[in-house]
């Protein structure tokens, strides 16, 4: 029997994600909107909180830029190591909190320090040494060049082995907290002419002079979040830095280090889920205020059209929702879910964004302007269809998984 209920332990954590989520940021949402590249001060004092919330487990090395899931081979899901099937661990711990967080504001929670996409990498993928030097620390994760985003194994960042450094040389463009982190992530070749298994993850300091900040983005959205573009030039770093093994072996490689994406999307997705909720919640009250009741009893014809256009929407976000918590739950419990994974982040992510929008669109011209948040909240969700792979790529990898192709037979 499938357990629908939000596993109570978690409630401590959810309520604690929501203080956090109203205080914090709802309060400084429109502030740091408008005030892009300002480093949001407020999260300092965040940083206390950042720690409870991780031994809760809602925190750990995380998704998109934030926060989020164990590694891949379950390292650090045995916190929770229930024997049963039922296990809820650190997936879902994280998912419940996302969700609240981003409820708040999701541009201030990839801003939150010590979060970064690069723990995912570090988490999955790093030996006990390199855990116990990077662990912990504010990493932002590079992959995407000018000519490599959805395709990230068109990687042209180049790493040459050079006595006991690596010299990294290439461009860097959408590192997300990338001028903020202490460390970021690069993903570079060791070899252009091996493809993909030459792709490695190298763990540069922020402060290193070859790692050159070129620009901050301008954004549609989710601005309280810092997107910075890089160059490197001759970037020495130490052997060591090197996550994972050097060798270049054609079977595992890059590849294993992607099924990372595979315990962070659902987590975009619970961020997709989290502004879509506060979308819904805001428009709720809005019709109230119009005088429309939504009876959930009563058949369609006999009830406002903007009524049920919400029943609708809140049935859509449901399915997000739950596609995205059985993707969590199965990694928790170290089941392969790529295809949930994929399926969640393409779901959340298209159906956030086509709520945001509509909810604007039910409130009229009180939803567009700046004195509501929901103008706000329909352009920050965009990217959470965007990053992390795109609403097509989820869509192509759901496709490929399901008739069994490569990525080589379904492009
Ligand atoms: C705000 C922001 C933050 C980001 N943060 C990070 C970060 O921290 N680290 C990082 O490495 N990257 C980051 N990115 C980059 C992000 O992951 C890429 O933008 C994304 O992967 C898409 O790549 P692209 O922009 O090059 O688009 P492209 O890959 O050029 O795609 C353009 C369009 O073509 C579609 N498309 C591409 N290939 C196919 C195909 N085979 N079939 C069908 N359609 C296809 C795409 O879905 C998209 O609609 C960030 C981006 C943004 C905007």
């Amino acid at each position: 029997m499938i357990n629908l209920e939000t596993p109570p332990k978690f409630a401590p954590l959810i309520a604690q994600a929501r203080h956090v989520a109203t205080e914090i940021f709802r309060a400084n949402s429109r502030k740091y909107d408008r005030a892009e590249h300002a480093y949001p001060r407020e999260l300092d004092m965040l940083a206390a909180m950042i720690e409870g919330l991780s031994d809760g487990g809602a925190l750990d090395g995380a998704g998109a830029g934030a926060v989020g899931g164990a590694g891949h081979d379950g390292r650090h899901n045995g916190r929770h190591a229930e024997p049963e099937a039922v296990r809820n661990g650190t997936n879902m711990a994280s998912l419940l909190g996302l969700i609240e967080l981003c409820w708040g504001d999701v541009g201030l929670m990839l801003a939150m320090p010590r979060q970064g996409l690069g723990q995912a990498a570090i988490a999955a993928v790093a030996n006990r040494e390199q855990l116990q030097r990077f662990g912990g620390r504010w990493a932002a994760m590079a992959i995407t060049e000018a000519e490599a985003g959805s395709d990230s194994a068109a990687i042209r960042t180049t790493a040459r082995l050079d006595g006991d450094a690596y010299v990294l040389n290439g461009e860097k463009i959408y590192v997300t907290s990338g001028a903020r982190a202490e460390l970021i992530v690069v993903w570079a070749t060791l070899d252009r002419t091996q493809g993909r298994a030459a792709i490695k993850p190298f763990v540069v300091e922020r402060e290193n002079p070859g790692l050159k900040l070129e620009r901050l983005e301008r954004k549609l959205g989710i601005r309280a979040s810092d997107t910075a573009a890089f160059r490197l030039d001759d970037c020495r770093i130490p052997t060591e830095n090197l996550l994972g093994s050097p060798e270049i072996e054609a079977r595992r490689g890059f590849g294993g280090a992607m099924q990372t994406f595979d315990n962070t999307r659902p987590l975009v997705a619970g961020m997709a889920i989290g502004v879509a909720r506060a979308c819904l919640e805001r428009t709720r009250e809005l019709l109230a205020q119009a005088g429309i009741a939504i009876d959930y009893d009563a058949p369609p014809h006999s009830q406002p059209a903007a009524a049920c256009e919400f029943i609708a929407m809140e049935s859509d976000w449901e399915a997000a929702r739950l596609l995205a918590l059985q993707a969590a739950w199965m990694a928790d419990n170290r089941r392969p879910n790529s295809l949930q994974s994929s399926m969640a982040k393409a779901k959340a992510g298209r159906t956030g964004t086509e709520i945001a929008l509509r909810c604007v669109a039910l409130a009229g011209s009180v939803g567009y302007g700046e004195g509501e948040l929901l103008e706000k909240w329909a352009r920050d969700v965009k990217i959470l269809d965007i990053f992390e792979g795109t609403q097509q790529i989820q869509q192509l990898i759901v496709a490929r998984l399901l008739l069994g192709k490569t990525s080589a037979e379904l492009k």
